[in-house]
């Protein structure tokens, strides 16, 4: 099995803009197999080439029934209102309850190049905005509300400091240094 770490909550490269996929060429059939690899190992239900390191506009996810890779994708309508409980593989241990869109209308490619159009709601629609998220820098703690916020930021500065008096590489890397 081949994976790769996966960046956690600190390391900068979550906080970047991915760009475009020009190529859909055998390195990326390869990156998509390893980041299959990666969520299933984790697990998770979904994972963005960002949180492996790879700042390129790429997921893969599962929501149940076998893994898909979408290529450039973006999100090209949504509506309604949908409260879920949303975890996050780079920040993990943690959840909260998140409000967004229900509905969602996404279009990609597949690995073969061929356009992905999908429309859905609930967890696969969940999936698919935290996933754009990430693409677009932006993560599961940027979606709080102030209360959330205080909470989290508490709780991971906590952890932090757990990770300090126990392992100080690990705070290096939590702080990515
Ligand atoms: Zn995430």
């Amino acid at each position: 099995m081949n994976t790769m770490p996966i960046r956690q909550f600190g390391d900068p490269v979550l906080n970047q803009v991915t760009t475009e996929i020009s190529d859909i060429d055998s390195r990326i059939a390869s990156l998509a197999k390893t980041m299959i690899e990666t969520m299933y190992e984790a697990p998770g239900s979904g994972l963005a080439a960002n949180q492996v390191g790879v700042q390129k506009r790429m997921f893969v996810y599962d929501k149940g029934d076998g893994p898909v890779v979408v290529i450039n994708p973006s999100i090209v309508e949504s509506d309604g209102e949908w409260t879920f409980e949303e975890g996050c593989l780079s920040v993990p241990g943690l959840s909260w309850e998140i409000t967004r869109p229900n509905r969602v209308y996404l279009v990609g490619r597949d690995l073969d190049g061929n356009e992905l159009s999908i429309e859905t709601d609930e967890y696969e629609g969940r999936i698919f905005q935290h996933e754009m998220d990430h693409l677009n820098g932006i993560l599961l703690v940027d979606r709080l509300d102030d209360d959330q916020r205080k909470a989290a930021k508490r709780l991971l500065r906590q952890r932090a400091l757990d990770i300090a008096t126990t392992d100080p590489d690990g705070l290096r890397s939590l702080l990515g240094e």
